[in-house]
């Protein structure tokens, strides 16, 4: 079998950088992807606040110039192993010596850099890619440029694209000005009905023009973005192209998310030790200046602060909350909205809401072990990691039935005693509290269903193992 040769290129991964669920997919995929057959190597931006202790260890290997509309860029290429997996940083300091990784004046320009310097390292690598996977409107346009700019090249002529849609609703959508100024498409009209209309260009809608395969993380989410409501305005050109599109699951880091080993927690626990997660919870309560007891049961909600996630939902059933003998812990920053509410209930009912406003990988490992629920009430969800977290952590999900949170929660058959967490369907606020109520009600009411519970979402495989064979075929069937 001919070795395959995959370039994964992401704008974000950890355990370099990390804003949300791509840096996880990017950070643990390859691992699991790279057997005899398969390598997959990582390239992405070198962004000034990656960890001093990865930058020192780099290596150099060249640089080059990255044509851009009328523009040449420089672009160092770096280099670093860990592990089994390779990774390629691309350096330009106008571009990434910046505050933050994205919302800066300039990012349909930073970001048709990383583009097209991904395409141009290709030529310069000590590895000679079968297939380019993009993800999200950050790589999107380098399937566009690949086709436009680098058909001679020997190694690049036959490379094929994969795009994966982490979120459609982020599209990169810029001044359709940029088209000829920065990307450097006038002489080719064709490009541009393809990524544009009037007024606005279109990254991700390039990369589902331009590409030879789509797929999202989700099989549930390749079939709602088909549709108008959960399109984003892409539905059209993705029912045009089912016939390339597919979902698969994402997984988790086990070995990473794993209470047993967790250095995070304050006393570790597996299947057969259970009734030691309790000791996370009061430590917790301790720590967030809750009421301390074993008695009340502890919600928690680690997220984004953005409408994506349900949060008008959760805004909504506060007051029912502060109402009830439970308790939430709220980790997340965000919209200012979201966290004026959050501040507010927190504020008034120290003793049962905890809003902790930043962003803390340690502090969530020790919230997932130390809930007993999770809050997880998405409007939209292409696959979403944070519910199978809680899940390894023994922690059962309230989830709305959309993409992602539909495919990997099996909501509670009270008849049959199966299940691995909560579900309901409508994105309301009633319904919501409705599952939360039924949450407490065997909480407090049928500890044995509930355990049995927990031993379900514990013994679930959200591994990489089953999603990394997927994708090993999908490379295998389109070479
Ligand atoms: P999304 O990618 O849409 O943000 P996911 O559920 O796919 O949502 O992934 C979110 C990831 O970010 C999870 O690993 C979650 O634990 C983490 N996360 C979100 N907010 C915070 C926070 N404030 N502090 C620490 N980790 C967070």
């Amino acid at each position: 079998m001919k070795k395959l040769n995959i370039l994964f290129a992401a704008s974000e991964c950890t355990p370099f950088i990390k804003t949300g669920g791509l840096a996880d997919v990017a950070g643990s995929l390859p691992s699991y992807v790279n057997t005899a057959n398969y390598e997959m190597r990582i390239v992405m931006p070198k962004y000034s606040a990656l960890p001093k202790k990865y930058v020192d260890k780099m290596e150099y290997m060249c640089n080059f110039y990255v044509p851009l509309g009328w523009r040449n860029q420089y672009c160092g290429l770096f280099k670093l192993k860990i592990g089994k997996v390779t990774y390629y940083f691309l350096d330009n300091e106008y571009y990434f010596h910046r505050g933050q990784l994205y919302g800066e004046f300039d990012d349909g320009e930073r970001f048709a850099f990383f583009a097209k310097a991904v395409c141009e390292a290709i030529l310069h690598m000590d590895f000679e890619p079968d297939i380019l996977h993009c993800n999200d409107w950050h790589t999107a346009l380098a399937p566009v440029f690949l086709r436009e700019f680098y058909r001679e090249p020997e190694k690049t002529r036959n490379i094929k694209t994969i795009f994966t849609i982490h979120n459609i609703k982020f599209q990169g959508m810029f001044s359709s000005v940029l088209l000829s100024d920065v990307l450097g498409l006038w002489g080719t009209p064709a490009a541009w009905q393809l990524l544009s209309d009037d007024h606005t260009v279109n990254y991700m809608l390039g990369a589902l023009a331009y590409s030879d395969r789509i797929t999202t993380v989700s099989p549930g989410y390749a079939e709602e973005i088909c549709s108008w409501y959960y399109g984003e305005g892409l539905d059209f050109i993705l029912r045009k192209r089912k016939d390339i599109l597919s979902g698969i699951l994402n997984g988790i880091d086990t070995k990473f998310y794993d209470p047993a080993k967790d250095d995070a927690l304050v006393c570790n626990y597996d299947l057969e030790s259970l009734d030691k997660k309790k000791e996370n919870k009061l430590a917790l309560q301790k720590e967030t200046g809750l009421s301390v007891s074993e008695e009340v049961p502890m919600f928690s909600l680690i997220s984004r602060l953005t409408e994506q996630k349900g949060l008008d939902l959760v805004t909504y059933i506060l007051p029912h909350v502060c109402e009830r003998n439970m308790q939430l812990v709220i980790l997340g920053i965000g919209d200012a909205k979201y966290e004026e509410a959050f501040r507010y209930y927190a504020d008034r009912h120290p003793d049962k809401i905890a809003f902790l406003p930043k962003f803390d990988e340690a502090l969530s490992h020790r919230i997932y072990a130390a809930s007993d629920a999770f809050l997880m009430p998405s409007r939209f969800e292409p696959c979403g990691l944070s519910q199978m977290m809680s899940m390894r952590y023994a922690t059962l999900p309230i989830v709305r039935e959309t993409g992602g949170l539909k495919d990997s929660v099996t909501p509670y058959n009270k008849y049959t005693g199966e299940g691995t967490g909560f579900s309901f369907a409508n994105f309301n606020a009633h319904e919501l509290l409705g599952a939360v109520d039924e949450a407490l009600t065997l909480w407090f009411n049928d500890k044995k269903a509930w355990r049995h519970l927990m031993e379900n979402a514990a013994s679930a495989d959200f591994s990489w193992k089953a999603s990394a064979k997927e994708y090993r075929e999908l490379y295998r069937n389109l070479v």
